[in-house]
């Protein structure tokens, strides 16, 4: 017989008041059937329509429900990490308001985590109903990230997480300002399962996450993760430098074999100016790696992390 533990449910909402009665529903069914204790952390992240009306209602009838109501939209990760910092749990597990992440995977995360994962990721088989332009974005962003990235970003993996207590109280120590909850949690490392699933179709509303929302996430999560951006500049000065370099030399070669120029006025100026737009880029590349220290020590992420369980620390 298993242990009967706290475990937390954390929603970001966000404009969905049809949703949350059904997903509530839903989800009472799923952790009923369950042995443990619970908690339904409901983070509402300003949203514009009757969504907390909707939660007061759920909270009426089941003293499991906690709702924290952001004073504006703070965007879902802000949302999911409110969550994490305030649950309580021997666990906790995010999960979408919008039926996306099917509920009834719920008592699988926690046996894997029974058995001993820390993280239970949910890996998002195919998005029904998804538009290819949101598909094919999602695919580069993830070859790029990993590509240029110390951290490995699992392509199609999902927020609809389980976190052991362990791994909350490390993420909790986590200060940077702008963060991606997901790639956050990948970076810490611990053990992982993976579950995959099909995700359905946004039951009601649309997806707030627009294009744009997405691409501005995509860059702010491959800066914070990765140094590369930064570096482009001084790589462009070196390629740069060294080609009108090599021109330059191979004009003056000539002239000095045949002992006529060749090359017009213009062309040799060009070639000139070239070069030294190539040291100027250069000097810019070697600026972006003293931002890219100042980048790292102002994030200020622990240099390691040990796992408490079985290491000899209080
Ligand atoms: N969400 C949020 N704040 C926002 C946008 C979304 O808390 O600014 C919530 C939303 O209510 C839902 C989840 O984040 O529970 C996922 O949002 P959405 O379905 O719009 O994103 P997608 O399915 O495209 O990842
Ligand atoms: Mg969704």
């Amino acid at each position: 017989m298993t242990e009967k533990k706290l475990i937390s449910l954390i929603v970001p909402i966000y404009n969905e008041e049809k949703n949350i009665p059904v997903l509530y529903e839903n989800v009472k069914k799923v952790i009923d059937s369950t042995p443990h204790l619970w908690e339904m952390i409901f983070v509402n992240d300003g949203s514009r329509d009757g969504s907390v009306d909707e939660l007061k209602k759920i909270k009426e009838i089941d003293n499991r429900v906690k709702i924290f109501d952001f004073s504006r939209n703070f965007g879902k990760e802000i949302a999911t990490t409110a969550g994490i910092n305030n649950c309580r749990g021997a666990a906790c597990i995010m999960i979408d308001a919008d039926l996306q992440h099917p509920v009834e995977l719920i008592p699988e995360f926690i046996k894997k985590w029974e058995n001993g994962a820390e993280v239970v990721v949910g890996v998002r088989k195919r998005n029904k109903g998804e538009g290819l332009v949101k598909k094919m974005g999602s695919y580069v962003f993830y070859k790029i990230i990993n590509r240029i990235s110390d951290t490995e970003i699992v392509s199609q993996a999902t927020d609809f997480r389980l976190l052991d207590r362990e791994v909350i109280d490390q993420f909790n120590v986590m200060t940077e300002r702008n963060r991606m909850t997901r790639a956050l949690i990948d970076w810490m490392g611990y053990k992982r399962q993976y579950i995959n699933f099909e995700a359905n179709e946004r039951l009601h509303g649309k997806a707030s996450y627009s294009f744009w929302k997405l691409l501005q996430l995509a860059f702010n999560s491959m800066i914070s993760f990765s140094l590369f951006p930064l570096r482009i500049a001084g790589y462009l000065g070196i390629t740069i430098t060294v080609l009108s370099g090599l021109l330059g030399l191979f004009i003056f070669i000539t002239k000095y074999i045949s002992g006529i120029f060749y090359f017009s006025g213009p062309a040799i100026l060009a070639v000139v100016i070239l070069f030294l737009i190539g040291i100027v880029l250069i000097c810019l590349g070697l600026i972006a790696l003293y931002i890219a220290n100042i980048h790292n020590e102002v994030s200020n992420r622990p240099l390691y992390i040990i796992r408490k369980s079985t290491s000899n620390i209080e």
